[in-house]
């Protein structure tokens, strides 16, 4: 079974997200950049998957600017066999992926594709829902836990309120919650032979797709900061408090 991943690259997760004087977006340039989280751990459901001799071929896609191959580096790292990098200048949306990713699925023809639930970016958690409705597959979306039965794909889903199990009808796209497992680190000889693994460059104009951006940004603004708290001695105090300062009881 072959298993295409989708790998976003983010501002890393440790870093403090700066927002530009002009409110035009987010400062990225001079930042640390890294996989997004949610990409790793679908690398990592795909590895563990070649691992249990379920894959057989992992691909790692990821789109956008001359940085991301750095990405796919890393993912071949985990143990993707080879990468497709799309490589476009335009700042890039959920639809425009999706829609590139469709055209690369389409050329590849993979059993499964995993994306993360969400680029801890843009937060938009859209892409994977958009790939699944433009192909016509299943989905199985927030996945903690998956089991290839055949040809179906079990998907343990995290859901308001606690967890919901579907049976996808492969081809597939899934996408990962968190607890869907730990990633793993790419050990030294891993990175070193990931240097020789393939990666091939497409453009949207030669997958036929025209990725421009349809909405329009208007404004980037730091949310409020957060007042400073208060310490109660005592039940009594909090009551009093939360009756006739808060006001909420
Ligand atoms: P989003 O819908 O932007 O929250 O992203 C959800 C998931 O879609 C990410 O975790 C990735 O797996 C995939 N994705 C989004 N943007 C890209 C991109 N530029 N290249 C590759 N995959 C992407």
């Amino acid at each position: 079974m072959k298993v295409l991943v989708a790998v976003k690259r983010v501002i890393d997760a440790n870093v403090k997200v700066r927002v530009k004087t002009d409110g035009s977006g987010v400062e990225t340039a001079n930042v640390k950049m890294a996989m997004n989280p949610f990409c790793e751990i679908a690398v990592e459901e795909a590895v563990r998957m070649k691992e249990a001799g379920v894959a057989t071929e992992i691909v790692a896609v990821s789109c956008g600017g001359a940085s991301c191959a750095e990405t796919l580096r890393t993912a071949l790292a985990m143990g993707a066999d080879r990468g497709i990098h799309v490589q476009t200048d335009l700042a890039l949306q959920p639809l425009g992926v999706a829609k590139l990713l469709k055209a690369v699925i389409e050329k590849e023809q993979p059993k499964l594709v995993i994306t993360g639930k969400q680029a801890i970016d843009d937060d938009s958690n859209q892409t994977g829902q958009m790939v699944a409705g433009l192909l016509g597959w299943a989905q199985g979306t927030f996945a903690s836990k998956l089991t290839v039965e055949g040809e179906q794909l079990r998907a343990k889903r995290e859901v308001d309120g606690g967890l919901e199990t579907v049976l996808l009808k492969l081809p597939a796209v899934v996408t990962t919650d968190l607890r869907l497992n730990e990633p793993r680190y790419a050990s030294l000889p891993n990175i070193m032979k990931a240097k020789k693994k393939p990666i091939e460059a497409l453009t949207p104009d030669a997958l036929g797709v025209d990725p421009t951006p349809r909405l329009t940004v208007l404004k980037v603004i730091e949310p409020p900061k957060r007042k400073s708290g208060t310490k109660v001695k005592t039940v009594a105090e909090l009551v009093e408090k939360l009756r006739n300062e808060a006001k909420v009881i």
